[in-house]
């Protein structure tokens, strides 16, 4: 059974994956995902071919297994290409058939907007008010619409783009304010999703108590933030020894990761309260694994 985009669209909802991820997370750091490190290929070592990446993320978890390849060319855009394209395998785990292969690129965008919801639940007080946005493409657009499902106090967002018009089209598109990055880097949450390849947010800019939510930046050699906001901060991910293998923000500044969102979403770690933390996500494959399976279970229900 092949499932397309549109497909993926009409079966997969926020009400039901930032739960489903949430549990995933605290699953995976419970030792109970079977999960090896991704495989990532660069794409653009041969003359004539554009430069992009090929990764393949295998994961074994409960009844089914899951293999996405994902690739990632950052000048696609200039093609009126997404820039993020990916297909995702379901298996069923006691027999090894096939259930299932779907488009992975709205699972992509939809499973990483829920992990950062579940990181803003887990992390940021109730009374959060101000949305600070770097960036203006799928994933800041997939990123409103999560976040203010666990946060719906959210009511000052504010947007900045590298390219301005790009913020006012998406500020005027869902009622926030474009806004240079130094308004924008001083809310109380603060989410990057740019494809910057070295630091664009300052530490000095911050808020004490700032939350600040690191998606872009995928890359042992690519920065978002500065070194003022890894060491300024309690540093949070989806899992530690991803995040200090293949982010750049980590490794380069020196840091290290100090706890896993799934520790702290079950109780088995702490994060400090009224101090500074990045979350740092790299995206996991239990994260696609835990959407497909959403998506086959709603189809096959349906079909019944
Ligand atoms: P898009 O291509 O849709 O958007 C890219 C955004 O990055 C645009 O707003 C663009 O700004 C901005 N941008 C590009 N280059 C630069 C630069 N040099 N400096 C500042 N801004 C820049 O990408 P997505 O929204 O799909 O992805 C955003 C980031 O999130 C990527 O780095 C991607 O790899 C990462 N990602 C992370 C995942 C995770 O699990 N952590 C999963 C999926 C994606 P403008 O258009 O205004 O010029």
């Amino acid at each position: 059974m092949f499932i397309t985009e549109a497909e993926v669209r009409s079966a997969l909802t926020y009400d039901a994956l930032i739960p489903g991820i949430r549990q995933a997370l605290v699953d995976y750091s419970a030792g109970r995902v079977d999960q090896p490190p991704r495989m990532v290929m660069r794409a653009g070592n041969a003359e004539g071919h554009r430069n992009g990446w090929f990764a393949v993320m295998p994961v074994i978890a409960g009844d089914v297994m899951a293999v996405k390849t994902v690739t990632f060319y950052p000048a696609n855009d200039e093609l009126g290409l997404h820039t993020h394209m990916a297909t995702v395998e379901l298996l069923r785990r006691s027999t090894g058939e096939p259930l299932a292969i779907m488009d992975g690129r709205l699972i992509t965008e939809m499973r990483t907007a829920a992990v950062s919801a579940v990181a803003l639940d887990v992390l940021a007080g109730a009374d959060v008010r101000s949305l600070g946005i770097l960036g203006s493409g799928v994933q800041a657009r997939s990123h409103l619409k999560a976040l203010r499902m666990v946060r719906p106090g959210l009511s000052d967002i504010r947007i900045w783009s590298r390219t301005k018009e790009n913020a006012n089209r998406l500020a005027n598109e869902v009622g926030a304010r474009a806004m240079t990055m130094e308004q924008a880097a001083a809310a109380d949450v603060v989410l990057t999703v740019t494809s910057a390849a070295t630091p664009i947010l300052e530490g000095r800019w911050l808020a004490p108590h700032a939350l600040v939510i690191a998606v872009g930046a995928t890359g042992a050699t690519m920065r978002e933030l500065d070194d003022e906001v890894m060491s300024s901060s309690f540093v949070v991910a989806e899992c530690k020894a991803a995040a200090e293998r293949e982010s750049g923000d980590v490794r380069l500044s020196g840091t290290s990761v100090d706890a896993e969102i799934g520790a702290i979403a079950s109780g088995t770690a702490v994060s400090p309260k009224g101090k500074r933390i990045v979350f740092k996500s790299v995206g996991m494959a239990i994260e696609d694994l835990t959407a497909a399976r959403l998506v086959w279970q709603t189809r096959a229900s349906e079909s019944k």
